[in-house]
């Protein structure tokens, strides 16, 4: 199979891509991979608001239940301008096989709004984020959908997720979403598990070729809440920060970025690290965000949106290896390019599980209504990373796939699996 040629819509072709090449490798019957890659629910969503102002305003929202056969839907939503359909299907998508790969009891879902938050106050963001779980309401439920935090939501829109939620029932149901303040139930180590997950695999790639990554050099797309969490736990293992981007542009240090200074500067309020003061400041503007994987690096972390590496920045990046933080962000012409130079990469279904893994700790302490401490979290996060590898590289290595495809055909093979268990209805 040759890569597909990209188009508008590269998350979607991607995944597809992937999960019909993990099909035809697993020889599954006619039709089944058809039935896999097929959404089992997609509802869109108008969201009419009253600005502060007194206008009204209208955005379209989505929610994707992509698979539901091993649990219920689980997966974030997103808060983004170039949020659309086949986007959400796609990511919708990638938690299926995710869920499915580490071996969790849940679905894949996605939601999201195609809005820029920070054009709202917060009083609007609120009654944005209402009005759309009022829309997908019947949809939601801890035994149906569990929602969580993505790009441009946080812990504040998941309460208020909780309590939208809540109210329609009657009662708190804080098990409808995770990713949400203490305060409701959410769970200790959610904000860093994501990052944690993605240094964790960082760690396992390196000792599958005899080193650690210590002293390493580390480039990182995107300083959210995973970028930003990969970088201090990255650097507590004694690599080296040397380049962060994102919106705003690239910041680089050869001797390495001081991460607690960035990290202050986020806390107090920066738009992007170039405005930080720390590091130096080699490119500004969005359009030069992906120059920070040509830097010389061994790890790269992109860990921000999307289709961020293409053949193009492929072919300037001068990593050993590419850990997806991100959700998609190499393409299969990335992969292609970086397969033929021999670098390592450890796809988003695994390297960024660490998140929906802590997800569901938080679904398990919500229904038996307990908390758990934070170093049970942390060591059960990091342990469910480590199970799900050590099956990830033996059957990389007894099969000769690259950890891509290996974890795809982990992934489709377990649902395929599960959709055989429980027949085909009616
Ligand atoms: P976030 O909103 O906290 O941060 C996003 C970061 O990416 C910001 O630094 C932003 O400036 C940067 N960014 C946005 N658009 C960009 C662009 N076009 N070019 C360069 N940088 C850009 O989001 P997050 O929660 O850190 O999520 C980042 C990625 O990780 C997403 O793909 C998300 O789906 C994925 N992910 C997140 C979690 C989680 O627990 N938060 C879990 C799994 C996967």
């Amino acid at each position: 199979m040759t890569s597909p040629e990209p188009t508008a819509d590269q998350s979607l072709t991607s995944v597809e891509y992937r999960m019909r090449e993990a099909g035809a490798w697993l020889q599954l019957e006619d039709g089944v991979i058809e039935n896999l890659i097929a959404p089992r629910r997609v509802l869109e969503v108008s969201i009419p608001i009253r600005r502060d102002d007194g206008t009204r305003v209208r955005f379209t929202g989505w929610r994707v239940q992509h698979n539901i056969t091993r649990g219920p839907g689980k997966g974030g939503i997103r808060y983004h301008p170039s949020v659309n359909r086949e986007e959400t299907v796609s990511l919708a998508a990638a938690m299926s096989l995710k869920t499915a790969l580490m071996n969790l009891p849940l679905g894949g879902a996605k939601g999201g709004i195609a809005v820029d938050p920070k054009l709202l106050s917060p009083r609007e963001l609120e009654r944005v984020t209402r009005r759309y779980v009022s829309e997908i309401f019947a949809f939601l439920g801890p035994d149906k959908d569990v929602p969580a935090p993505d790009v441009g939501t946080n812990a504040q829109v998941m309460a208020w997720v909780m309590d939208q939620y809540s109210i329609g029932i009657g009662h708190a149901v804080p098990g409808v979403v995770t990713g949400k303040p203490l305060a409701l139930g959410g769970s200790l180590g959610r904000d860093s598990a994501t990052g944690r997950g993605v240094v964790e695999a960082a760690s396992l790639a390196c000792q599958t070729r005899g080193t650690s990554i210590e002293g390493k050099r580390i480039v990182i797309q995107g300083f959210g809440n995973v970028g930003m969490w990969a970088a201090r736990l990255a650097v507590g293992w004694g690599a080296r920060i040397v380049g962060v981007s994102d919106v705003g542009g690239v910041i680089a240090s050869e001797k390495g970025l001081d991460v607690d200074a960035l990290v202050i500067a986020k806390q107090q309020g920066i738009e992007s690290v170039v405005d930080a003061g720390v590091g130096e400041v080699i490119a500004r503007g969005v359009e030069h965000s992906a120059d920070v994987f040509a830097l010389p690096s061994d790890i790269a972390l992109p860990c921000a949106l999307g289709d961020a590496i293409d053949a193009r920045e492929a072919g300037l990046l001068t990593a050993k290896y590419v850990i997806e933080g991100a959700n998609g962000p190499l393409t299969p012409a990335a992969d292609d390019v970086l397969n033929d130079r021999g670098v390592i990469v450890v796809p988003d279904i695994f390297a960024n599980a660490g998140g929906v893994t802590c997800s569901y700790l938080e679904q398990c302490q919500n229904y038996a209504h307990l908390q758990w401490d934070e170093d049970e979290v942390n060591a059960s996060v990091v342990s469910t990373m480590r199970s799900a590898f050590k099956r990830l590289h033996a059957f990389s290595e007894e099969h000769s796939l690259s950890y891509r495809r290996a974890a795809s055909v982990l992934g489709v093979k377990a649902l395929a699996d599960a959709h055989q268990l429980r027949g085909l209805h009616p």
